[in-house]
């Protein structure tokens, strides 16, 4: 089919897996984009270690005019060291296009068994703040300290987002996650801008959970749990927890939205013990593509996508490792591909 539009789109493949789930996604973004007519220009960048090597700079110039010229990256994980080094480039990203709402569906996928079936769950993680500010220092040798930042600004802005999200999509429930019986004045505040938030959303039903007992009463029932709304550091430790109910890193994806830019990405890091071994699972990514497309308004796309990486995992054959099959992240992606090139209705 002939390309009728085409959407220009910053391309960050990242480290360790990144280029390789990349890669794979890419290919079935154009297949899919190519039988409806929609083109993509892919503008490539490295970030990180790799750009530093290259450029001089961890996140190069071009970088930055490209996804502020685009409004719309995909982006492949780039590891941040641990304890020292540069900054990661993951936060600098979300500070510096102001992205601070992260939004990661938690879905389970038919076909693959996992201990908790059907979870459909939702985090809305405040993106721009909290421990995540990076505002660090050591007052003398053997004492350091972190600043958490929490402002009424930016946590009502992510509650209006999970609010508004809950209203259209019809969403039941929030639950705001919190530690505010310490944290009496950064959590007290977020929790007092949540409040008024849901008090113009009535039908929404609202509730407040501290984050350790989250912890407890997501693994002993998940379904309680709709929309979770929380700070920057809790929506990290949470998603990550999530994640184990539908099969675990390889599988939730994320998008990083502000006013104007959009940076999707998968909830995993760079993963570096599988890197370079054709054994990563690009479904992360892949399902933050959907999430991109849909942001696009090519719902079209979006749901052909969606629907191939459904069939093959009811399918079951070509699944990667860490879901429990033996395909490489190549064979899962030729199946994806074939699947959008023969579809099979869901039964
Ligand atoms: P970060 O702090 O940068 O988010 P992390 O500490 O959460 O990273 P990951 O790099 O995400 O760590 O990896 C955690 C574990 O999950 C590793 O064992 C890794 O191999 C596995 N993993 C992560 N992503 C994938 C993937 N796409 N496919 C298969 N396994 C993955």
């Amino acid at each position: 089919m002939a390309v009728e539009r085409t959407h220009k789109v910053t391309l960050i493949p990242g480290d360790g897996i990144g280029p390789e789930v990349s890669a794979a996604v890419v290919k079935i973004v154009e297949a899919a984009g190519a039988a409806s007519g929609v083109g993509f220009e892919w503008h490539t960048y490295a970030a990180g270690a790799d750009a530093f090597e290259k450029t001089g700079e961890y996140i190069p110039k071009e970088l930055y005019e490209s996804v502020q010229q685009n409004k719309v990256a995909l982006k492949g994980p780039v590891t941040t060291p641990v304890g020292g080094g540069f900054a990661s480039i993951n936060v600098t990203l979300r500070k510096k296009f102001d992205l601070y709402a992260n939004f990661r569906p938690v879905k389970s996928l038919p076909g693959l068994e996992t201990k908790y079936p059907n979870i459909d769950l939702i985090i809305f993680r405040e993106n721009t703040e909290d421990l995540y500010a990076g505002l660090e220092h050591e007052i003398v040798p053997g004492v350091a300290e972190s600043l958490k930042i929490i402002t009424e600004k930016g946590s009502t802005r992510i509650a209006l987002s999970a609010f508004e999200y809950a209203r259209k999509h019809g969403r039941k429930k929030i639950h705001a996650i919190h530690k505010a019986n310490i944290m009496k004045l950064t959590d007290g505040l977020f929790l007092r801008c949540c409040r008024k938030v849901a008090e113009s959303f009535p039908e929404i039903e609202y509730k407040e959970h501290i984050v350790d007992n989250t912890c407890m009463q997501l693994v002993l029932n998940p379904y309680q749990y709709d929309i979770i709304l929380t700070e920057n550091l809790y929506g990290d430790i949470l998603s990550d927890l999530c994640s184990a109910f539908v099969g675990g890193l390889g599988l939730v994806p994320g998008a990083n939205l502000g006013v104007e830019c959009a940076i999707f990405e998968a909830v995993h890091g760079s993963a570096p013990d599988i890197a370079g071994q054709n054994k990563a699972n690009p479904t992360a990514l892949l399902q933050s593509a959907v999430l991109m497309l849909h942001h696009l308004n090519e719902t079209e796309t979006a749901n052909k996508v969606q629907a191939a990486i459904e069939q093959v995992y009811r399918e079951g054959k070509k699944l990667t490792r860490d879901v429990g099959g033996s395909s490489g992240t190549s064979d899962f992606a030729d199946a994806v591909l074939e699947a959008l090139a023969s579809p099979v209705a869901a039964s």
